[in-house]
């Protein structure tokens, strides 16, 4: 789902967006264009000043791949966090919705850094802040900036804050930031990485001392890669941290609850709970999915044919499924690495 396909480097359209909008469209990637910069246009029909001179096809990028209206996660989707939650609630969603309130000495401050293990709901943090506070959602890898956006980079950083300022309330997501906000040796760095993360600040420095109501979230597994330049902007910062146990017993009961798959004992959910010590959400997600195809296998192995299979045939998953599962799903997260996360957070992190 987070492909981003590579941009063509001649033959694209590369004409001024004014010129674009009243031009006339000869295929369909045109027409796409088109109409992405008339949903940006103003009432009275023109493109708002930040739009101006950018390229349509980047415009257009950001609207259909980067840009999602309604990320459909809510805080209740979400196992545990409870104390991210309180904090983002208050230093987030409130000002978002009251932004009348929010200003002077209660001015929120525009960024907001999510660190810890892969796999443990920092993005699902960022589509509920956007769900929660009826704001768009932008989501960005940083490092597709990098890799697939070679020399590119730059305008689809400015694209990307000036279709977020059309947008407002926004909440521009960017996944790994630590690839394009990284403390690298001036000398090692490549000039086009960092004319990037330049033009990153700038945006950044440009809606933080602006009245613009868009959030900017950096989520990184590498909070330590970060410079001190990043830690300044991105002024909260919270661990997000593997998923307790009863967080666990959360996301298993949920997800078998959702497809009517749930019949396991209080005794069998706490014993896959001491089973899965060390686990993040997504792992246990990956071990739900391992676990529930039990059920299947076994009535397929008892000459059931797939065509003719009706839901009737299959047993109930168990907690025996489960404890085959997690012979092929292991932790995807060292010991070692939550060592660093707790450094990190003690020097730099928000404890409150
Ligand atoms: P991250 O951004 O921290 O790498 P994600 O938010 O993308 O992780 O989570 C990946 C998947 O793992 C989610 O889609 C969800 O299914 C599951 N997951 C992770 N953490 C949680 C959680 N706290 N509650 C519920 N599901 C979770």
């Amino acid at each position: 789902g987070n492909f981003i396909p590579p941009i063509k480097s001649n033959g694209g359209n590369t004409g001024n967006v004014t010129t674009r909008v009243a031009g006339k469209s000869d295929d369909a990637s045109d027409d796409s264009a088109k109409r992405c910069l008339e949903m940006l246009c103003g009432p009275d029909g023109e493109l708002p000043e930040k739009l101006r001179n950018l390229e349509p096809r980047l415009i257009e990028h950001i609207s259909n791949e980067i840009m999602d209206r309604d990320p459909n996660v809510r805080w209740d989707d979400i196992a545990g966090l409870d104390h991210a939650k309180k904090c983002v609630t208050e230093m987030v969603i409130w000002p978002l919705l009251r932004p009348d309130i929010f200003k002077g000495c209660r001015s929120p401050g525009r960024g907001l850094l999510l660190f810890g293990p892969p796999g443990t709901g920092k993005t699902m943090i960022g589509k509920a802040i956007a769900g929660e506070a009826k704001a768009t959602f932008f989501y960005i890898s940083a490092s597709s900036l990098t890799s697939k956006w070679i020399g590119e980079g730059e305008k689809l950083v400015r694209a990307l804050f000036g279709v977020a300022s059309c947008r407002q309330p926004a909440v521009i997501f960017v996944d790994e930031i630590d690839s394009l906000l990284s403390q690298r040796k001036s000398e090692g760095e490549h000039e086009s990485s960092r004319r990037l993360k330049t033009q990153f600040l700038i945006e950044m420095e440009g809606f933080d001392s602006g009245s613009e109501q868009i959030l900017l979230i950096g989520a990184t597994n590498r909070p330590q890669e970060l410079d001190e330049a990043a830690r300044r902007r991105l002024t909260k910062r919270l661990y997000i941290p593997l998923p307790s146990s009863e967080a666990r017993a959360w996301i298993v009961r949920n997800l078998l609850e959702k497809d009517g798959l749930f019949k396991l004992s209080k005794d069998e959910i706490d014993t896959i709970c001491s089973l899965t010590e060390g686990d993040s959400g997504s792992d246990m997600k990956n071990l739900v999915k391992d676990a529930s195809m039990g059920p299947l296998r076994e009535a397929l192995k008892q000459g059931i044919e797939i065509t003719k299979l009706k839901k009737e045939d299959m047993r109930s998953v168990t907690l025996q499924d489960f404890e085959d599962a997690l012979q092929e799903v292991r932790p995807s997260v060292s010991s070692n690495e939550l060592g660093t996360y707790d450094e990190w957070n003690k020097q730099f992190g928000s404890l409150s």
